[in-house]
């Protein structure tokens, strides 16, 4: 690597430890759950999930675990 790319490297590690400065706008995940696999979309603010347990209720497991990791880098609206 010359000079000017560990700067960048540099830099780019200092962002990936600021995790605020990051907020997902929209995104699909595949959760391999415990009997089937789910899918999750996010998009400006708003979850969706196609388990069971989501309809109706607008949050499961699914959706809190990717809260869970997220953390600080979501938009979240409130309920
Ligand atoms: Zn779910």
């Amino acid at each position: 690597m010359d000079n000017g790319m560990i700067r960048k490297y540099q830099k780019a590690k200092m962002y990936a430890e600021e995790r605020n400065r990051f907020k997902f706008q929209s995104f699909t995940v595949e959760i391999d759950g415990t009997n089937n696999p789910h899918h999750v979309t996010y998009d400006a603010g708003t979850w969706q999930c196609d388990c069971d347990y989501f309809i109706g209720r607008g949050e499961c497991t699914h959706t809190m675990a990717l809260e869970m990791i997220l953390k600080d880098m979501l938009d979240l609206v409130e309920a």
